[in-house]
């Protein structure tokens, strides 16, 4: 778990009951550990900043990019992007999806949301998920590909290769399948 800020205790407690391993990360020397990692919402911005001081940011790049399971949620999801609509001043990301995401796309905290998504990938029941304060896929460029729009075709979560990037939260409605997804790709690494 990426632990500079954000809900790290939400994701860390369900992945626990998957069965894993969870140690925070707030150092580079503590990625050589890991066999995958969780970037958990938050706020972008400050995850950045913080990554930056800490001297993360690089490491980060360089452990996405050569191919570690990456499961981001919402801010999560924002410092994978390729590329980024309304960010902080200032503000970069780690990349290794090839979107465009906006920032608070769905307006503020009070239009948070929560709903069910089909999600192919998972196969049925719909999964419940809570859209807070949430970014958007507002593009998918070639080497990603969508895993769940909303039923007005708005992207709200992707993949490529052992990357994947969710607008919402799972974690805050029990959703588990996507953390057994990333567990899975650990196994076959
Ligand atoms: N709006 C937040 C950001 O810009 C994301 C919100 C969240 O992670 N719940 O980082």
């Amino acid at each position: 778990m990426l632990a500079l800020q954000g809900d790290v205790r939400e994701h860390a407690r369900l992945l626990e009951e998957l069965g894993a391993v969870v140690t925070p990360v707030r150092r580079s020397s503590e990625l050589a550990a890991i066999d995958a990692l969780v970037l958990p919402g938050g706020e972008s911005g400050v995850m950045d900043r913080l990554a930056r001081i800490t001297g993360l940011r690089e490491p980060l790049r360089e452990v996405i990019a050569d191919g570690l399971p990456v499961l981001g949620t919402c801010a999560g999801l924002i410092l994978l992007a390729d590329r980024l609509l309304d960010g902080t001043p200032g503000q970069e990301t780690l990349g290794g999806l090839d979107v465009t995401v906006r920032r608070n796309a769905f307006g503020s905290q009070t239009d948070s949301f929560e709903t069910d998504l089909e999600v192919p990938a998972l196969g049925p029941p719909a999964a419940r998920t809570a859209f807070i304060r949430a970014p958007l896929i507002a593009q998918l460029g070639p080497r990603a590909r969508a895993l769940a729009t909303l039923p007005d075709g708005r992207i709200v979560a992707a993949e490529q290769g052992r990357v994947q990037g969710l607008a919402f939260h799972p974690e805050a409605t029990g959703e588990q399948r996507f953390h057994r997804r990333l567990l899975a790709q650990v196994r076959c690494r």
